[in-house]
């Protein structure tokens, strides 16, 4: 299946039931996540209908360990030369083959606990075990694909991070952060639901026309208003939307 524009030179990629994201610019294509275990052939077709190939990978930047993100990293790493960048807390599960921290439990609500159960609860807890070349840590602007800004998100997992893409403006990369499914709300599951919820926060404060997700269709409006709506600081949220004063 052909990749889908999200905005120029940024593609959606479908790995079957999560997304991964691909940037392109002048100093290379970079991947966002790399989907379960086997999706290299899956990117390498996507790639591939752009008239690239997994040689043109330049970077992957892995937002988390869980295996839906983090699953297809060994074989890319062994198929490519890439260069893979992720946070500090989630390196030693990738390194170590652990997909998953037994603390991730089902965030409060029916419809969660269902999903929880149908799929998170059920996904793989290894990975095969792949080497990070570059830690990253909140606030860093990854020196690629115009400048990536990390915003360090914990709460999913500890050491999860979304992106900030200074295009279009403003693109959020929000992982796992939020799920956009039916409608923007919260993950189904976290580590530390308290965690996450201030992350949300956090993400809330800055400016993004577009905000993409790891499971879900993109927002490609006013994306920031609606977080802000959901998960600003009432402060924050009373700017945002004047008119309910
Ligand atoms: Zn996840
Ligand atoms: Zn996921």
């Amino acid at each position: 299946m052909s990749p889908t524009p999200i905005v120029p030179n940024l593609y959606v990629i479908d790995l079957g039931g999560v997304n991964a994201y691909l940037i392109v610019s002048a100093d290379g294509l970079t991947l966002i996540d790399t989907g379960y275990a086997r999706s290299a052939e899956r990117i390498a077709h996507a790639l591939g209908a752009l008239g690239y190939t997994l040689a043109d990978l330049a970077q992957i930047v892995v937002t988390h360990a869980h295996a839906d993100h983090a699953g297809g990293l060994a074989e890319l790493q062994t198929r490519t030369s890439a260069s893979v960048w992720m946070h500090l807390l989630d390196i030693p599960l990738v390194e170590s083959g652990v997909a998953m921290r037994p603390s991730t439990q089902s965030t409060p609500g029916l419809i969660n606990k269902i999903i929880y159960r149908l799929t998170i609860a059920r996904a793989p807890k290894t990975l095969t075990p792949a080497t990070i070349d570059h830690v990253v840590d909140d606030g860093a602007i990854l020196p690629f694909a115009g400048g990536l800004r990390v915003i360090h998100t914990p709460g999913h997992s500890a050491g999860q991070i979304a992106l900030l893409w200074p295009a279009h403006g403003g693109v959020l990369l929000a992982a796992d952060a939020a799920i956009n499914v039916v409608g923007l709300a919260l993950f189904p599951a976290y580590e530390n639901l308290l965690q996450g919820q201030e992350s949300l926060s956090r993400l809330a404060a800055h400016e993004f026309a577009v905000a993409c997700f790891g499971h879900g269709r993109p927002i490609t409006s006013a994306a920031a208003r609606r977080f802000r709506r959901k998960w600003g600081h009432p402060s924050r949220r009373s700017r945002a939307t004047p008119r309910n004063l």
